[in-house]
């Protein structure tokens, strides 16, 4: 079992398997074109897979695949099959953006994929442009149709942001509800790579905004999932993302791994160590003595709720969120 020093349990892995994305969202990333990690230093899937064994043997039983987006990743589903063929009942999911997806669906679902998560900000095509900075919303939405016809589970994302898809909150909602999708509302994290001026909308702020339609009643966190999910007067449950709020990280179970090989302890912080040379050498040994470590030192808190605290300088394409 993988115990922090903080004695909490982690359980969970997410891996970022490229920083590439084929979208521009305004909250994520920098506006101007920059330079990518060049192709030969990101990890290959065999040498991220062993990484993953020695996490799953350890205690790991949660896999989420990321990015940038994942999907950019040729042969993605390779690496499904390899997690899954490793631990089958290992629950094993996906964030994508979802403009890949009506073609690949198919294949990740028959390699092992259990459930996605969707990004859908908006469901007006000139707002998800404005945001993604791409018309990317027909492609988006037949990627969600497809995913649901192969049997995937699907939930939907959505950073709701002011004045710009903060009067969608309901209608992404009903979008979710009308297919058997669970939404969660993220709220915007301040990060250096967001485009400046940017503003989120507290939980608190989404929460009205769904009260001016439906009447609801708190569930609470459930498990170590990072969501506090509430449900509406017709039975259906959502949740929202809070991490400024004082009780987020006390539940938190998880590490991420980028396509470079960092293992890193929190999204918030700049802190990382490199599995890299380890894996690169066949050094499983290694490997697992940096996990540990990394562990160790996973901080108790991040810094969003702390007025005082700088902007978190981490890229969310990089740690994939
Ligand atoms: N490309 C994929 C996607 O769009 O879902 C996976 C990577 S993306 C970094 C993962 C999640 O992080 C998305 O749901 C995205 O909305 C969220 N995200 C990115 N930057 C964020 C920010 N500054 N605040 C809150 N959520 C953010």
């Amino acid at each position: 079992m993988l115990i922090d020093g903080h004695g909490r349990r982690v359980n969970y892995l997410r891996i970022s398997v490229t920083e590439r994305c084929n979208f521009r969202c305004q909250y994520c990333m920098p506006e101007k074109p920059f330079s990518w990690v060049p192709r030969e230093n990101l990890l290959s899937f065999e040498e991220l897979f062993s990484f993953v064994r020695v996490a799953i043997d350890e205690g790991v039983d949660k896999i989420r695949i990321t990015g940038g987006e994942p999907l950019l990743r040729e042969d993605l589903d390779r690496f499904v099959a390899m997690i899954h063929g490793h631990k089958p009942d290992i629950d094993l999911a996906l964030t994508t953006n979802g403009y890949l997806l009506a073609d690949t669906a198919e294949r990740l679902k028959e390699a092992g994929l259990k459930r996605i998560n969707v990004s859908i900000d908006s469901l007006k095509p000139h707002v998800a442009y404005r945001i993604a900075q791409k018309d990317v919303l027909g492609k988006v939405l037949e990627g969600v149709e497809k995913a649901l016809e192969v049997g995937l589970k699907v939930k939907v994302n959505m950073v709701p942001l002011k004045g710009i898809n903060d009067d969608e909150i309901v209608d992404v909602m009903e979008y979710a509800k009308a297919r058997g999708m669970t939404i969660r509302y993220i709220e915007y994290m301040e990060n250096v790579h967001a485009k400046e001026g940017l503003k989120g909308l507290t939980g608190r702020e989404i929460l009205d905004k769904v009260k001016a339609r439906y009447t609801i009643k708190k569930v609470g966190r459930e498990g170590s999932s990072p969501s506090f999910n509430y449900l509406t007067d017709d039975g259906y449950k959502f949740g929202i993302i809070d991490p400024h709020k004082h009780d987020f990280c006390e539940s938190c179970n998880r590490i991420r791994l980028t396509a470079e090989g960092h293992l890193i302890p929190c999204l918030y912080f700049d802190e990382a160590m490199s599995i890299r040379d380890a894996v690169k050498a066949g050094d499983i040994e290694k490997a697992s003595e940096i996990l540990r470590e990394v562990l160790r030192n996973k901080p108790e808190k991040n810094r969003w709720s702390d007025e005082n605290a700088e902007e978190s300088a981490r890229a969310f394409y990089e740690t994939g969120g």
